[in-house]
């Protein structure tokens, strides 16, 4: 739908809607060719964000971790904010995946695979800051809280309508909203939405003893239980239940909750003695139907949401900035638009590979492990202790894990 616009819009190159983990990364990464073209760019963030964060970080006990493969710390490193999220990360030095109920027992090393890490675990919230502090020391305007209210196709890319008023066209808008704003709906982009029926609950608890970089993956009649080392002597637990039946656990007091949880991973990490804040997700598949139209470019959970049970989602994101980054510097090199079918072309074709098989990957692995089959079970507990004895195989497994494999 094109529709009539004022003139007065601010011109740009790229706008990124959204200044979440993956349109704070695009912007970081996007700095070297901000630099070589003085190309124009503008993140537009709907959140506020103290313009002066507190001196001292406060880790808080309720904060989201995500697991970081090795793969993205490299991206990381190349945007020149590694060494700064590094400060709060803690490497993965294990793999421990197991079945309640079953014999399979499957652990990577880092050792085994001659790497130093499988990957890192970092706060959410961390790598937000280390991000947004970058993002402020870089060549570009930075609208927030403002929210993009209104989107319209235009001859010369698209144009925004922001909540506060200012108005702006560019040659590429790149959607990194989440997916939950409405946006991609005003555009027409539809999205194929399978409910898992399931909800992930968040907590970070407290463990009676070291964690030595143990990252653990428990499959339960439930759903999967993931355990993530935190610095210190925490972990983040990401806990999956039939919709509905988390409200239970939500409702608990802490001693009954650790109990249940205590009951349902067992003692392989230890004795749950805290647990922080509790917040819940509801899972789905949520994939859009069209990733890059003329002048946009859709990344992150507004392209693809998925289970977190392989902790896959911002990994893969990840390497669609950099894909992202990477076609638009060869366009740049070509003199083509940065909104151009061509260069969109050029980044779907990078990308549609392993988002297919990314997405086959986590989307079978939660469902090899919901279905309730006695003969299945055997299956995947062999499955399980196959990966175990066979080594090219849990190789494969683990270098997916840590993002070198697509
Ligand atoms: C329980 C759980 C655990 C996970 N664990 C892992 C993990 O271990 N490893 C991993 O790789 N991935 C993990 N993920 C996936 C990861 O969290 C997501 O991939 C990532 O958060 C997506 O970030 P995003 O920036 O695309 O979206 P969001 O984080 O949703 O950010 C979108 C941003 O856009 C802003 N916004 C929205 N609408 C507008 C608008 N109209 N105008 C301006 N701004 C707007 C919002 O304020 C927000 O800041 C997990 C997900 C879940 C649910």
């Amino acid at each position: 739908m094109k529709d009539a616009v004022t003139s007065t819009a601010d011109a740009l190159d790229i706008a990124i809607v959204g200044g979440g983990l993956v349109g704070a990364s695009l912007g970081c990464a996007l700095a070297p060719l901000i630099q070589r073209f003085g190309w124009r760019v503008a993140v537009v963030e709907a959140a506020a964000i103290p313009a002066t964060p507190q001196r001292e970080w406060q880790p808080s006990f309720d904060a989201r971790a995500s697991a970081i493969a090795e793969g993205s710390a490299q991206r990381f490193q190349r945007m020149g904010v590694w060494q700064k999220m590094a400060d709060e990360a803690a490497p993965i030095r294990q793999i421990h995946i197991s079945e309640r109920g079953r014999l399979g027992v499957t652990r990577l090393s880092a050792a085994e695979l001659g790497v130093a890490a499988l990957g890192h675990v970092i706060p959410n919230a961390w790598m937000g800051r280390v991000l947004h502090e970058r993002l402020a020391s870089l060549a570009l305007e930075w609208h927030c809280p403002a929210q993009v209210e209104s989107i319209i196709p235009t001859a010369e890319g698209h144009h925004l309508r922001l909540s506060d008023g200012s108005e702006l066209s560019a040659a590429l808008t790149v959607l990194a909203d989440g997916g939950r704003s409405g946006l991609k709906e005003q555009l027409g982009i539809g999205s194929h939405d399978k409910p898992y029926g399931q909800t992930a609950l968040i907590a970070n608890v407290a463990v009676s003893r070291p964690h030595d970089g143990m990252a653990y993956e428990r499959f339960t009649d439930d759903g999967p239980i993931a355990l993530l080392p935190l610095p210190g002597q925490a972990m983040g637990l990401v806990w999956t239940h039939q919709g509905g039946k988390e409200k239970e656990l939500m409702a608990l007091g802490e001693g009954a909750f650790l109990q249940q949880l205590q009951r349902a991973f067992g003692d392989r990490a230890g004795r749950f003695v805290k647990v922080g804040s509790r917040h819940t997700y509801p899972l789905s598949l949520v994939t859009a139907q069209e990733p890059v139209r003329p002048g946009l470019a859709v990344l992150g959970n507004a392209a693809h949401a998925l289970h977190p049970v392989a902790g896959q989602g911002f990994n893969l994101a990840l390497r669609g900035v950099t894909d992202l980054v990477e076609s638009l510097e060869s366009s740049a090199r070509q003199s083509r638009g940065l909104g151009s079918m061509a260069t969109l072309q050029d980044f779907e074709q990078r990308r549609a590979r392993d988002r297919h098989n990314v997405i086959r990957f986590s989307d079978g692995l939660v469902r090899l492990f919901a279905v309730e089959n006695p003969l299945l079970s055997h299956v995947r507990a062999a499955g399980l202790v196959g990966l175990n004895l066979a080594g090219p195989l849990r190789r494969g497994l683990a270098r997916r894990a840590m993002g070198l494999e697509r």
